[in-house]
Parts: structure tokens; C-alpha cells; sequence
């Protein structure tokens, strides 16, 4: 499937000088929100996976999706002050800003294989401190998710060493 057509452009969004890709008329048309996570599930090809982590907030779409057709369990991500129990911080540099991202302590076990989620790789920052939280807890990161990449602003830079894939490429 072509999932061009569903993914569109804001211009200025959230910020002026940002083109943001807005994902919603993807997510609300039944056929392309089953073919991308089908489609998120065959990039993940024979990989093991204990977690699926999933980054706040569009991270949380799909992930549980991908944990539940893999029978592994889901982590949240979140930003600073949302998650109730202890946990590990990282803080990152946005394409937009900066920010911290918390995981709970608890959330994944000394040498779980690990597949990261996310809705978009713009620089690489968040998906950087994900995989530093993973990595924390002794997780290993076995493959970086994403259903869009944009490859313009070189986030996978930040990610050598990861197995990445992206379902879209811009
Ligand atoms: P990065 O840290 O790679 O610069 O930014 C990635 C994070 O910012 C992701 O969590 C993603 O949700 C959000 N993000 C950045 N640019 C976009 C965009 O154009 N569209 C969407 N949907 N999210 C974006």
C-alpha cells in the first residue's frame, strides 16, 4: 500500500520554519491503519523481542499494536513528571526544543531484547535517549521503529550501530 496519501504536511506546525507530518488520516482510515502496522510488523522480520518501547505520546499508537502481534509486553516512554513509580531521566535536543524522558526502573529486565517505537525520526535526539534509557536497565536494543523517517535531517546519525527501519521515507 501506498501510505503517501494518508501522511500530510502542516506547514509551521508546531513552530514557524517546521513542516510538520501529520499522521491522522492514517489513523483513521481502516485499511491504512491495519496495512501500517502489518506492514511495521514485516519490518520487524524474525527479530526476538521481550518489550516493545513506545515514546510519548504518538509513539503510543502503535507499539502496544506491535507488542500485542509479537506477544511481547509494552513500556512507556514518557516526558518528565507523567509516570507515577521511580525511574531512570535522559534529557535530549528536539528538532524543536529540548526536553527530558522517563522510564520506570522496573520496566524492562537485564538482557531483554528491546524494539524501539516511534511515529516520526526527525533529528535523532529522542530516539537517542530512548535507546540510552533502554540501555540503563540493561536492556539490549535490537531494532529502532519508526513509520516515518526524514532522512533530510540525518537522525540515523544518531543511531549508528541500531538496526533502524521506517515504513516512509521523506
Ligand atoms: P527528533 O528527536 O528525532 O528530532 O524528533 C522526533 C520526535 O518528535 C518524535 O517523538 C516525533 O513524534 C516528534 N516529531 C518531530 N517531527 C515530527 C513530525 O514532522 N511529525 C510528527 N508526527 N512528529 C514529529
Amino acid at each position: 500500500m501506498d501510505f503517501r496519501p494518508f501522511v500530510r504536511d502542516i506547514v509551521d506546525f508546531p513552530e514557524n520554519g517546521v513542516v510538520f507530518k501529520d499522521i491522522t488520516p492514517l489513523l483513521k482510515s481502516p485499511e491504512a491503519l491495519k496495512a501500517a502496522c502489518d506492514t511495521l510488523h514485516g519490518l520487524i522480520g524474525e527479530l526476538k523481542i521481550d518489550k516493545v518501547v513506545g515514546v510519548d505520546s504518538r509513539g503510543f499508537i502503535f507499539a502496544p499494536m506491535l507488542a500485542s502481534k509479537l506477544g511481547a509486553g509494552f513500556v512507556p516512554i514518557r516526558k518528565a513528571g507523567k509516570l507515577p513509580y521511580k525511574t531512570n531521566s535522559e534529557s535530549y535536543d528536539l528538532e524543536y526544543g529540548s526536553g527530558t524522558l522517563e522510564i520506570h526502573t522496573d520496566a524492562i529486565l537485564k538482557g531483554e531484547k528491546v524494539l524501539v517505537h516511534d511515529d516520526v525520526l526527525a533529528t535523532g535526539g529522542t530516539a537517542k535517549a530512548v535507546c540510552k534509557l533502554v540501555e540503563s536497565l540493561g536492556g539490549e536494543v535490537v531494532q529502532c521503529n519508526f513509520l516515518i523517517e526524514l532522512t533530510f535531517l540525518n537522525g540515523s546519525d544518531q543511531l549508528k550501530g541500531y538496526q533502524t527501519e521506517a515504513l516512509l521515507k521523506y
